[in-house]
Order: C-alpha cells, then sequence, then structure tokens
C-alpha cells in the first residue's frame, strides 16, 4: 500500500464503526470522520466503536479516542456535524477517497455526487434489517444514481424505523474496508456492488454498468444544490 493515503469517513455508526477500526492500522496515514450524533443505548448492538460507558456522549469524540488508542501515529481529524451540501467539497478536498455510511438516502445520494464531481472513489453501502449491499464507484465506473436512480419521492424508513441488525452492519462494513484496501492497494473495483443476506446466508457479488439516463455519469449533474438532497432527508 503506498504512503500519504488520506481517507474520509462520512458517519460512525453501524457502518463506521467496523470500517473506522479495520482502517485505523492499515497504513493509511490520515482518517477524517464526519458524524453529528450522540452514543445512544440502543445503537450499541452495532455501533462496535462505542461502549455502555459512552452513552450520551458525542460520537465524535469517542471515536477519535478509540483511533487514538488503537494507533497512535494516526492522524485524526474529527468533524462534529452534518455531510451537508455546502461544505462537502472543501470536507472531501486533500482525500484519497471516500466511505459512506449515513443512515440516510439523502446523505448517500450526496456522497455519490461529491465524490464523483470531486474525482474521488466513493465506497458505500446501506442496509435495512437482514439485508444489505456495498458498492465502489469510481469517477469512470458505475455509481449509487445507476443502481438507485434516485431519491424516493415518498418518505422511506430510516435505519432506527426499519431495524437494523448488528451482524449485517458488521458484515458490510468489513466489506467496504475490504474495497478500500483493494483500492489503496492499486487496484481498480469499480462497479462492484457486493450483497449480503443475512437470513439466506448468501453474500453475492455483481457488477454494474453505467446507465445510459445516469445524470451523474452524463454530466447533468455538475452541483450539490441544498433541493436535491432534501426530499427524502430523513434522520
Ligand atoms: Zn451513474
Amino acid at each position: 500500500m503506498s504512503t500519504g493515503q488520506r481517507v474520509l469517513v462520512v458517519g460512525a455508526g453501524g457502518l463506521g464503526s467496523p470500517v473506522l477500526r479495520l482502517l485505523a492500522r492499515s497504513g493509511v496515514e490520515h482518517i477524517t470522520v464526519i458524524d453529528d450524533d450522540i452514543v445512544d443505548e440502543s445503537n450499541l448492538h452495532r455501533q462496535t466503536l462505542y461502549t455502555a460507558g459512552d452513552v450520551g456522549r458525542s460520537k465524535i469524540e469517542c471515536a477519535e479516542q478509540v483511533l487514538r488508542k488503537l494507533s497512535p501515529e494516526l492522524s485524526v481529524r474529527p468533524v462534529e456535524g452534518r455531510f451537508l451540501p455546502g461544505t462537502a467539497m472543501e470536507l472531501l478536498t486533500g482525500h484519497t477517497l471516500v466511505v459512506e455510511g449515513a443512515d440516510n438516502l439523502a446523505t448517500k445520494f450526496l456522497v455519490a455526487d461529491a465524490a464523483h464531481l470531486c474525482g474521488v472513489p466513493a465506497v458505500q453501502a446501506g442496509s435495512v434489517r437482514w439485508a444489505g449491499w456495498a458498492l465502489c464507484a469510481l469517477p469512470s465506473s458505475a455509481c449509487l444514481r445507476c443502481l438507485f436512480e434516485d431519491i424516493p419521492r415518498d418518505r422511506i424508513e430510516t435505519c432506527a424505523e426499519a431495524g437494523v441488525v448488528g451482524p449485517v452492519v458488521g458484515v458490510l462494513g468489513g466489506l467496504q474496508a475490504a474495497l478500500v484496501f483493494r483500492l489503496l492497494r492499486g487496484e481498480h473495483p469499480g462497479g462492484e456492488l457486493w450483497h449480503y443476506d443475512a437470513l439466506k446466508g448468501a453474500l453475492r457479488k455483481t457488477f454494474i454498468r453505467r446507465r445510459s439516463d445516469c445524470p451523474l455519469c452524463a454530466g447533468e449533474i455538475q452541483d450539490l444544490r441544498m433541493e436535491r438532497y432534501t426530499a427524502a432527508c430523513a434522520a
């Protein structure tokens, strides 16, 4: 793995926890992590960075402590807040890639758009109940909008409402970390879509191609206008 790699992690929850733990000693030089939440007892089963003693504390503060203990030589920048259209590009600048573990679709689309506009790979994932997916999008490969088109106009369930199973996000976070390792080693897993169904015990890899009418890949999306991300901005 080459040196000087800088990774931005959006979300320090169920997906971000395993991703951050696995990246801490991977040889990356720097991790920026952004989250605006506090540690909640009802999330401890899946947010494995935190302990019962952290309940009520800022996630980002706890995450920084864990990362510094795991790897004292790692450069860490904790950012308390949300990943928003106004600051997305500035946050992404200077990073080798972005890993997204947000709990709502609006942020997932924002990360996809910002990464594409910055020319930075994005490793994204999502899960509901017993199943989930992980996607590696390169500037030259299919993106999240090739997969899901757009944020649903009708209101969708948040993670808290739908329920998220701890081991499912653990597996998906591990898959995200593996994709990151491969990217940092110089591989090009762009367009790889991993799907995990815990009830069926099935892990499947497919390859998605660019959709001819994808507005992001076609260059129709050239900025991050807030209204594009407010339709389903739950949580
Ligand atoms: Zn696309």
